[in-house]
């Protein structure tokens, strides 16, 4: 049983069926997912939602598909913990991190948005999908596909870490590398999506793909105790999630099941962050950028929703910042040593961003925050094996050991972390 009446532009208004197709005929406006809230309103309550399975159906009214899912069944619900430690050191008291590093079952905030869009294109009846990815999307759908027993093509940009090459062919999935960034091979695959008809879960099942995005937020806003954050800092590549967490927390506010305000930040590796010198100069005009960061799963230079994540920043004002390459790296080392999450440099990204801020004196010490990390780190091993310590190698002999460890700085660095 299914809540959606239509897809509507979101530029001009005007209301398609639900099909696959995503922008409008009239004004190439993205189109979007329409729900009937006062049907939702009667069914969807705090005590309904907390009686069901820790999963991102939970909130099923408030995703557009129309079956019994059975795509992620232990997708989302990811922790949100209470970052005490790396709190304390950066000056924060009531920091979380919402750690997407471990969402089933492929590692990635993407198993979401794959999830609702593998159970799409199922009901429409598709048995080719495909998608234009920086990575972790191609390991997703590749995963989903294979559960689903859909045939798979994956297209990402070359350069692209092994692990999301290996993470996509080990499904079963054609895997297509192509010479140039994800800009050239989203281009490239909406001609494909046009000529061969097959289902791009983030080109023609963009306006369900996308809503997925949305329990991130949900989720959010339930593991706070039914309360919203004073500040959420996320991380923009297409504009897909942070828009949508934004809609989730405004959802939530209209269906009456939580009250208050909060401020969303977006997080740009500054190697490739179009939106946030948009955001800066205070225009609506996003220029397009060549990527160039150790953040490829953010690289995208030309994003799609780009201004719909500007819109959500501002009408909640809040703001957002660039991360550079070492600041990254920096943030991957202090989330490992101080809580003990490996993430992605997404979420370096993320984390270093949120440093910023509250350095800026725009998050404040007693304020909540929730820190969005949306990948896994051990995914992207390249990034940091630059600033990787490496083993020492000795014989299997006490002597030996005694030897090393008179010459290891070691009261200073069991303790490091804590400092
Ligand atoms: C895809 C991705 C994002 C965000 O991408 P959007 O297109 O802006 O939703 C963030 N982090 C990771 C790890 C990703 O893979
Ligand atoms: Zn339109």
């Amino acid at each position: 049983m299914s809540y959606v009446t239509s897809l509507k532009c979101r530029e001009c208004g005007q209301e398609y069926p639900i099909t696959p197709v995503h922008v409008c005929e009239t004004c190439f406006g993205p189109l979007e997912v329409v729900y009937d809230y006062e049907r939702i309103r009667k069914v969807l309550t705090r005590a309904a939602i907390e009686s069901r399975p820790h999963n991102l159906w939970r909130y099923r009214e408030l995703l557009p598909v129309d079956s019994e899912p059975e795509m992620g069944p232990f997708s989302g619900y990811t922790p949100l913990l209470h970052a005490r430690r790396l709190g304390a050191q950066v000056g924060l008291n009531k920091l979380y991190i919402k750690d997407d590093t471990v969402n089933h079952p492929t590692l990635s905030y993407k198993d979401r948005v794959v999830a609702v869009a593998i159970t799409k294109a199922r009901e429409f009846g598709f048995t080719t999908v495909s998608c234009a990815s920086t990575g972790n999307l191609a390991t997703a759908v590749a995963a989903h596909a294979a559960r689903a027993g859909l045939r798979c093509y994956i297209f990402m940009p070359e350069g692209v870490e092994s692990g999301k090459i290996v993470g996509s062919t080990i499904y079963g999935a054609k895997v297509i590398t192509i010479r140039g960034n994800y800009d050239d091979v989203n281009r490239l695959c909406s001609e494909i999506a046009d000529k061969y008809g097959w289902a791009f879960v983030n080109i023609n099942l963009r306006p369900y793909y996308t809503e997925g995005a949305k329990t991130f937020g949900f989720e959010v806003a339930e593991q706070l105790g039914w309360r919203l954050p004073d500040h959420i800092v996320v991380p923009t590549a297409g504009g897909t999630i942070l828009p949508k967490v934004a809609k989730a927390f405004k959802e939530f506010k209209d269906l009456g099941l939580i009250e208050g305000s909060f401020k969303i930040h977006c997080a740009q590796a500054a190697g490739s962050a179009p939106v946030i010198a948009a955001l800066h100069k205070g225009t609506d005009l996003i220029l397009p950028v060549k990527p160039n960061t150790i953040a490829k799963s953010i690289a995208i230079g030309n994003p799609a929703d780009g201004y719909y994540v500007l819109k959500a920043v501002r009408e909640s004002g809040g703001w957002g910042e660039g991360a550079s390459d070492p600041e990254i790296l920096d943030a991957i080392g202090l989330l490992a040593r101080t809580e003990g999450i490996f993430a992605e440099p997404a979420g370096g990204t993320t984390l270093a961003v949120t440093l910023k801020l509250a350095h800026q004196g725009r998050i404040k010490p007693d304020e909540t925050v929730v820190v969005s990390i949306t990948g896994n780190g051990y995914k992207t091993l390249e990034a940091v094996a630059g600033i990787i310590e490496q083993p020492v190698i000795i014989e299997a002999r006490l002597a030996e050991f005694d030897a090393l460890y008179e010459r290891l700085p070691n009261g200073k660095r069991a303790v490091a972390g804590a400092a």
